[in-house]
């Protein structure tokens, strides 16, 4: 059996909160009770909301904790770095030529409005479908070059099934999901879901485990793993942590983010609440890393 690789692939567009650690604690158990070894890497694509004092930050958080990495990190220790997305251009251009080559690029310069003045009233979830305005009438076609436009990657109608560790089987149909995605921005910034297969592949990462919300990107990105020649991942997707009005976790929530965690508590106890939220153990009490590995997650 391969030996286990996680990985924490945090953005760093501000201070982690109880979420953030929940996510990667939980990660960072499964790879190390089986020998395995964990990854951190910085996922600053968007260079409007990404700050390296965050990312610096989310190092410092992730130390005190004491859950550290084996590999990645700004200093980028590892055999397969860089660890930071901004400086792996080289590698995403790489992969993104190779699906030109594939004939289910085009060229799109469709706008959000455009693209959503097509969208059926069903889509009400916020999810956008791409319905197709810019592709060529013949697919696959040669990739035609236009300057400022975004390239969109053709989808099957075909449903495409994975087995996530935590929610179980999944079916997605991309085409009705999402539609044809872009893999780069017409700004010549990478798509999420393009850096993020080819970063855990090259990698070596078996095992993607993150915040649920991410659950149906594994679809995409399962069709990316194919079209690359790459083997997917182990898929693993963790329910996302509320505050107490049931709502997502996020930067206003004060008293769950590390920079108020750390005043008032010791490592091993925000090991322990994130820990409970995770029901690994009974009640919030403080634990330390070695203990929750005996506990064989
Ligand atoms: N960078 C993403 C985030 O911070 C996580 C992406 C992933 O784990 O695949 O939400």
């Amino acid at each position: 059996m391969k030996t286990p690789v996680g990985r924490f692939a945090p953005s760093p567009s501000g201070r982690m909160h109880l979420g953030n650690i929940y996510t990667a604690l939980l990660s960072w158990l499964s790879v190390k009770s089986r020998g395995g070894s964990w990854i951190l890497r910085i996922e600053d694509l968007d260079p409007q909301r990404s700050k390296i004092e965050y990312a610096r930050l989310i190092e410092d958080d992730l130390h005190w904790l004491g859950l550290e990495w084996d590999e990645g990190g700004l200093d980028g220790v590892g055999p397969n770095g860089p660890y930071v997305q901004s400086r792996r251009h080289h590698l995403y251009e790489e992969a993104l030529e190779r699906l030109k080559a594939s004939g289910l690029c085009y060229p799109c310069s469709c706008t959000r409005a455009d693209i959503l003045a097509t969208q059926a009233p069903h889509e009400s979830d916020g999810r956008v479908v791409y319905k197709g305005t810019c592709r060529p009438p013949v697919m696959p076609s040669p990739y035609m070059d236009r300057p400022g436009a975004a390239v969109r990657l053709m989808v099957p109608d075909e449903d495409i099934s994975f087995i996530d560790r935590i929610k179980g089987p999944q079916t997605v149909n991309l085409a009705r999901h999402c539609g044809d995605f872009i893999v780069r921005r017409g700004d010549g910034a990478w798509s999420y879901q393009l850096a993020v297969v080819v970063d855990d592949a090259l990698m070596g990462v078996t095992e993607v485990m993150r915040g649920d919300d991410l659950l149906l990107s594994a679809a995409q990105q399962i069709y990316l793993y194919r079209l690359l020649g790459f083997d997917s991942p182990e898929f693993a997707h963790v329910p996302l942590v509320c505050n107490e009005q049931g709502i997502r976790l996020s930067k206003r929530d004060r008293s769950l983010s590390m920079e108020y965690l750390r005043e008032h508590h010791t490592p091993e106890e925000v090991l322990g609440i994130a820990a409970h939220r995770a029901s690994l153990i009974p009640s919030p009490f403080p634990i330390s890393l070695s203990a929750l590995l005996q506990l064989k997650v």
